[in-house]
């Protein structure tokens, strides 16, 4: 489980798809209760007769797991590598993607880029670590200090020159996965 966070700023990004959702993929966050606040007992329902389940953790499992085989099944047109074969495990799917994105060019390589960023950070979130949102820079103003905000799904820039009208600008993981995959891409090519 990941430890309250100490207030640092954290300098790492977020960690493989793969590792955190393997990492939720256990008894202890499956089972109702498991993730913050007042969303456990509206999430919670029971899985084969047996007890309750945190169905928050399993849609989003499913729901990441899901996307990145639709991913591979696109992606299908083009040849698959041998050297990713022995493999098994959520890990493997991912990097069975990544080849495949490599072959298929740039647009498939920042789209699997955005949704492996995008993998990562919401599992992160759901496990609790909000500051995993923090060395992201707001797309709009490009300064640190976006916050997570979990009514809303979505992280507030906090810089009071960045609000329009009064109010902070908001931005969905979607956003912000976009954001990501430019930012990586403009530091690369610079
Ligand atoms: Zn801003």
């Amino acid at each position: 489980m990941i430890e309250p966070s100490s207030g640092a700023r954290p300098t790492a990004s977020a960690q493989e798809p793969a590792q955190l959702l393997d990492e939720l993929d256990t008894d202890d966050w499956k089972r109702a209760g498991s993730t913050a606040g007042s969303r456990a007992s509206r999430t919670a329902r029971r899985v084969h007769g047996s007890a309750p389940a945190n169905t928050l953790v399993l849609d989003h499992l499913a729901a990441c797991d899901g996307e990145v085989a639709d991913f591979i099944a696109a992606a299908r047109q083009a040849p698959v590598s041998s050297n990713t074969s022995g493999d098994s495990g959520r890990a493997s799917v991912y990097r069975r993607a990544r080849v495949q994105a490599e072959e298929l060019g740039l647009d498939w390589k920042r789209y699997l880029e955005a949704m492996e960023w995008r993998h990562a950070t919401s599992t992160a979130l759901l496990m609790g670590d909000k500051d995993v949102i923090r060395p992201e820079r707001c797309p709009a103003c490009r300064t640190f200090g976006l916050v997570w905000v979990e009514d809303s799904n979505a992280a507030m820039c906090v810089n009071r020159y960045c609000a329009v009208r009064g109010q902070p600008r908001m931005w969905t993981l979607t956003q912000l996965a976009a954001e990501h995959v430019a930012d990586r891409q403009y530091r690369v090519a610079n």
